[in-house]
């Protein structure tokens, strides 16, 4: 039995009529030909499928001009969307973690549009690689005898495992075998770098005379991880890193430390929890250790290996060196942000990540009091909108329970009286630049501290 084909068929333009049409001719010139016509083919695909399960031709057909106008603007969207980030966690890793400073984006805008010296010594000295300025920037600043950059924390700490204990053991405290978001897990990285893992002492308490008992020739580093997004609290103990860096000088084996975010300074001296700090444990004796460029440091996305020269050298000599390094955007954004750090006095101003964390809860108080008016004027009928004190999290492996005091706007349902704060939650996802809040105690929130134009903000919801 052949089916009769509906007449609705018949009805839809062909496309070369359609390239003729006045308004879609401007498209072509604007989009080009190809775009214009890839898109009226799919656009007639969807017609075709509307006719087969609706016997009905789409509202739009009506008019394809117009159609094919929302459509094209609609392609040049880039999925890489601007949010406002008022989730209350700074250091977000789903929405990229640090915000550059303006020296890091002129920086890798000038990389962008140039040749530059990524590989290439002007001094006539030959290649050099291509972390060499940044390795001695980062040995200037924190005492360490050498460095090396690469993609991120979890390729440095592949890339140390691989050099310097492929196919050999090494030995970790259990309370230390940690997993971070996206599958990043210390004994997983283990197997991917040939190594074999030991695992040593309890999950509460590890001692000196743990990691003393497990060496033996095969063992070919001592590891500490620092377990950065929980804490062990009660009975505990850990080796402290000049007692492990101790005992790796006596049985000469290298000792390594990941510490995840890390940070260059002191961050208590900004009223911030206590985050260890790289060169502190270079000075205890450690030989390696990494941290991510996209935490704390709040630069882009990297990963540092400060450390002994020998050790380095061998790093950079090795073949997953290539597969893991960094880029130039990455190696200037980092180097500008570096520089910073030779000017402390200016971090809080200059680093977005050291000047949100930093905020005063007066200083987002103010902003509520300025915002509300108009936000409670527009959704005032049906959510009860107030300002209130609230709790920002650093995030990006910083402890959960490190809380840091801010404002935020909050809503309330009013019952039966239209949207639900899913519903609204979901509106504010799908602005052209999304808002995105959190919903906790009955209320959505929007946490004040990462906003800094509190007008783009009201451009975005009053609409
Ligand atoms: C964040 C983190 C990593 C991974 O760092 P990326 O830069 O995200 O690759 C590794 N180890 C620890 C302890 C971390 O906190």
């Amino acid at each position: 039995m052949t089916q009769k084909l509906s007449p609705l068929y018949s009805q839809l333009p062909a496309i070369d009529r359609l390239l003729h049409e006045p308004r879609i001719a401007l498209f072509v010139e604007q989009y080009g030909q190809t775009l214009v016509t890839a898109t009226l083919r799919k656009m007639q695909e969807q017609a075709r499928t509307n006719i087969r399960q609706h016997q009905t031709l789409p509202d739009w057909c009506d008019n394809w001009a117009a159609a094919l106008g929302q459509q094209l603007e609609q392609r040049q969207i880039l999925s890489l969307k601007p949010v406002f980030n008022l989730s209350g966690t700074v250091l977000h890793t789903n929405f990229g973690r640090a915000l550059m400073a303006e020296s890091a984006i002129e920086a890798v805008t000038q990389v962008m549009r140039s040749p530059v010296t990524l590989e290439y010594s002007l001094d006539g000295a030959g290649r050099g690689h291509r972390d060499r300025a940044l390795a001695n920037l980062l040995c200037e600043l924190t005492g360490a005898e050498d460095a090396c950059v690469v993609n991120n924390n979890a390729a440095a700490v592949l890339l140390l495992l691989a050099t310097v204990a492929s196919g050999k053991q090494v030995v970790v405290s259990r309370g230390e075998l940690v997993e971070i978001g996206g599958a990043f897990r210390v004994p997983d990285v283990m197997v991917q770098a040939g190594c074999r893992l030991i695992e040593v002492g309890t999950t509460n308490r590890t001692h000196l005379k743990d990691y003393q008992q497990a060496i033996n020739e095969e063992t070919a580093l001592l590891m500490k991880v620092h377990t950065s997004n929980y804490r062990i609290e009660g009975f505990t103990a850990e080796v402290s890193g000049r007692e492990l860096a101790k005992l790796g000088v006596k049985s000469q084996i290298p000792t390594a430390i990941d510490l995840g975010s890390g940070s260059m300074i002191d961050m208590v001296q900004y009223g911030l929890p206590a985050e260890p700090m790289p060169q502190d444990y270079l000075n205890q004796g450690i030989d390696l250790v990494t941290f991510s460029g996209d935490k704390l440091l709040g630069g882009p996305q990297a990963g540092i290996i400060l450390g002994k020269k020998q050790w380095i050298e061998a790093i950079q000599c090795h073949p997953l060196k290539r597969a893991l390094r960094a880029d130039k955007m990455t190696l200037a954004a980092l180097e500008a942000t570096l520089r910073l750090y030779q000017c402390p006095e200016q971090l809080c101003y200059q680093l977005p990540t050291l000047r949100l964390l930093t905020r005063s809860q007066q200083e987002m108080y103010d902003l509520a009091q300025q915002l509300l008016p108009q936000i409670q004027a527009y959704y005032g009928d049906q959510f009860i909108v107030r300002d209130e004190p609230c709790y920002s999290q650093i995030g990006s492996g910083s402890l959960p329970v490190d809380l840091l005091p801010g404002w935020a706007l909050t809503f309330t349902a009013i019952d039966g009286q239209g949207r639900t704060l899913e519903q609204l939650a979901q509106h504010w996802r799908r602005l052209a630049k999304p808002v995105i809040g959190r919903i906790s105690e009955g209320r959505l929130w929007l946490d004040l501290r990462c906003l800094e134009d509190g007008n783009a903000l009201l451009q975005a919801l009053l609409l």
